[in-house]
Formats: C-alpha cells, sequence, structure tokens
C-alpha cells in the first residue's frame, strides 16, 4: 500500500507528537493545551477547524471532490489521575495525571490520517475528525453531541479505535454487535435508627439490614437476568459507623452494573429497586436509591452491521487478513463512543498494542502508548476513507 510507505515518512514526525501529549496529559473538560495543538496542527494542514463543541472538544472538516457523502472519525484526548511510574525521557510532567489509556496515541494516528488526507485528497466527499474531550467517565462524548456535533457535521457514520494491550501489535478485532458493555453506578442510603451495641432491640439495625440487602442484590444476575445475556453487578463501597460499641443510623452501599443490551439494563435497575424496597419493608426501615449520581451511565457500545462490515475489509487491506480477530469477546469495560454509535451507524475496532511480557493493561500506572503501531493506525483511518468515500 503506497499510503503505508508514505507515511513511514511520517513516524518520526508521528512518534513526536505522540511523546509530547504523553508528556503534557490533561484530565476531562480540562484539554486546553492538547486542544490548541492539534487545532494548530490541522489549521496547518488546510482543514477547516470549529472548536468549543463539549468545551474543550476539536472538529476537523476536510473536502475532497465534488461528493456528497460524509463521514466522521473520532478520538479521545483526555488523562487520567494517575501517578506515572515510568521513567522513560517523555513521562508525564503533570504531576498525579498520565496518559494511561492510550488517548496520545489515538489523537496521534488520527493527526497523522488528516494530514496525509489533506495533503493527498484521494477521496470523494467529507471527513470530519473528532477529538472529543472526556471519554473516561465524563460523557464527553455526550457533551459534543448536546452541543449539535451531528447538526453541525451530519456524518452519515462514524468511526472510533481504541488501543488494546492484549492483542498483538498492529493486529485488528472487532465484530458488529456489542463490543463493549453499557456501564452504570448507583448508590443507597439505608435509614434505620442508631442504639447502643449491647442494646440492639432498642434500635433498628441497619448494619444487618445492609448485609442482608448485598447478599439479595446479588440474585439480580443468577436469578433475574437470562442466563444468556451477560451481566454484572458489584457492591464496591459499604461505609457505616465509627466506633466499637454503637450502632449507627445508616449506612452508604455503592456499586455499579455493567451488560450488553439495554432491556437488561432497564431489568437490573427495576430490580435494584425492588429489592431495596423489600429489604426495606422486612426491616422496618426507609431508603433512598439514587443512579448515576455523579456522571451519566454509558450505553452499549454496539457495532452496526454494515460499518463493520466495512472496518473489517479496511483492517485485513492495512494489516492483512490474518492480523484482523473477528471474534473477540467483547469487554465489560464500556466506552463514551457508544453515545455516538447511539446516534449514527458506525464501527468501533480495537488496534493490538502489543501482548509482549513488557506490556501491561490500560489504566496502569506503567503503561504507554506503543508508537510501532501509529503508522498502521493512521493507514486503517486513511483506508477507510478511501474505501468509504469513492467517486459516485
Ligand atoms: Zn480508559
Ligand atoms: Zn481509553
Amino acid at each position: 500500500m503506497s499510503d503505508v510507505i508514505e507515511l513511514k515518512e511520517l513516524h518520526d514526525e508521528m512518534r513526536h507528537w505522540r511523546r509530547h501529549l504523553h508528556q503534557y496529559p490533561e484530565t476531562a473538560f480540562e484539554e486546553r493545551s492538547t486542544s490548541d495543538f492539534l487545532a494548530n496542527k490541522l489549521t496547518k494542514f488546510g482543514l477547516e477547524v470549529h472548536r468549543g463543541l463539549g468545551k474543550t472538544g476539536v472538529v476537523a472538516a476536510l473536502t475532497a471532490g465534488n461528493g456528497g457523502k460524509k463521514i466522521a472519525l473520532r478520538a479521545d484526548m483526555d488523562a487520567l489521575f494517575i501517578q506515572e511510574q515510568n521513567t522513560f525521557g517523555h513521562k508525564s510532567r503533570h504531576d498525579g495525571i498520565m496518559h494511561a489509556c492510550g488517548h496520545d496515541g489515538h489523537s496521534t494516528m488520527l493527526l497523522g490520517a488528516a494530514k496525509y488526507l489533506a495533503k493527498n485528497r484521494n477521496f470523494n466527499g467529507t471527513v470530519y475528525f473528532i477529538f472529543q474531550p472526556a471519554e473516561e467517565g465524563r460523557a464527553g462524548a455526550q457533551a459534543m453531541i448536546n452541543d449539535g456535533l451531528f447538526d453541525r457535521f451530519p456524518a452519515e457514520a462514524v468511526f472510533g479505535m481504541h488501543n488494546f494491550p492484549d492483542i498483538a501489535a498492529g493486529h485488528f478485532a472487532v465484530k458488529p454487535g456489542p463490543m463493549m458493555a453499557a456501564f452504570d453506578c448507583f448508590e443507597i442510603v439505608l435509614k434505620g435508627q442508631a442504639t447502643h451495641a449491647a442494646m440492639p432491640h432498642l434500635g433498628n439495625d441497619v448494619i444487618v439490614a445492609a448485609a442482608q440487602l448485598i447478599n439479595n442484590l446479588q440474585t439480580i444476575v443468577s436469578r433475574t437476568v437470562n442466563p444468556a445475556d451477560a451481566a454484572v453487578v458489584s457492591i464496591t463501597q459499604i461505609h457505616a459507623g465509627n466506633t466499637w460499641n454503637a450502632i449507627p443510623d445508616s449506612v452508604l452501599i455503592r456499586g455499579t452494573y455493567r451488560c450488553f443490551n439495554s432491556a437488561v439494563q432497564t431489568l437490573i435497575a427495576d430490580r435494584i429497586k425492588q429489592i431495596v424496597d423489600a429489604t426495606c419493608a422486612a426491616f422496618a426501615m426507609t431508603a433512598d436509591v439514587v443512579f448515576n449520581p455523579e456522571n451519566p451511565g454509558y450505553p452499549v457500545t454496539f457495532n452496526t452491521d454494515a460499518e463493520t462490515a466495512l472496518a473489517l475489509k479496511t483492517a485485513a487491506a492495512v494489516a492483512g487478513e490474518d492480523s484482523v480477530l473477528t471474534t473477540p469477546t467483547p469487554s465489560m469495560g464500556s466506552e463514551d463512543f457508544a453515545f455516538m454509535l447511539r446516534e449514527k451507524p458506525g464501527c468501533y475496532v480495537w488496534i493490538g498494542n502489543g501482548s509482549s511480557e513488557n506490556s501491561c493493561l490500560l489504566h496502569n500506572p506503567h503503561y504507554d502508548f506503543n508508537d510501532d503501531i501509529l503508522v498502521i493506525g493512521a493507514a486503517y483511518w486513511i483506508k477507510l476513507v478511501e474505501l468509504t468515500l469513492t467517486e459516485e
């Protein structure tokens, strides 16, 4: 592929960009210098740049030929509140913040593709390059949509990519249907009556009720959800009491649930409310239940058939058919690209970050994006544009 040869000449430049972004990570909706960096480069390459969607989001438009087809390609820009433990030269210079999910690499691959496509314009139609803020738990994709993303940039389909450490470097994995789970959080405050630990009959013990409630909640997946549907409910926090000899008046319980379809998502939420109410009734207590108290939940990341077929064809063209996994196990993790896929048909692929001894998982303080996959990642975007925006 001639693109790959030309892109190899871009490799040094992309590595430089990626390491720059890695050194100056910014978290959700704070991606100011990151978006400045990207917007300046995109403007220089000759794209039409729009800013401020979802606060720090950037959209760059590029049109070639006279075709009316339009597609959107999306990368994420944000980093995590993790103290980097790497010692190499390009380690984070921002205390307590690091690119531990590879979004520095995602932005770089899309920027490399933008540079190449702006120069060669070997397609017929319009490409929207979306650089979104706040993928990590803060729903930056939804914030861009709320700011009119797809009204102002009416793409017919949208495509996303994430690196995956457990897949060989430069290999791809993609399938139609669910790729990543829906994600929701919940918070329960159970209210009883405080009393001396030696005289439980004079109060109403929330600790015992909480223990029952947690066990009851664990029956949702095992007894209510269809065994053929994957789902998980996890209690992740319990806070109550502060001494040895007094029973407190309340317990705070927090948790999360994940699944692969919206009907199961609704079923789990309904069952949580029913089980809380019934357990409270059994113990003559009250409770408040709040879903997603701090941030919105994420929907299922769901790939549509036609766009997945295109992604598979593209991945095979750039990596070779043997390097494309077509039946990956969907992840119970979540991805806010799901919000874009709820608006438009599209496809989300994984690109292997390498599964060598030295590679580690996402969100690990020793993680680093693999610069060796920058070229193949950018080539995927370019090939996808070439295959989608053809002569009419
Ligand atoms: Zn992440
Ligand atoms: Zn990520």
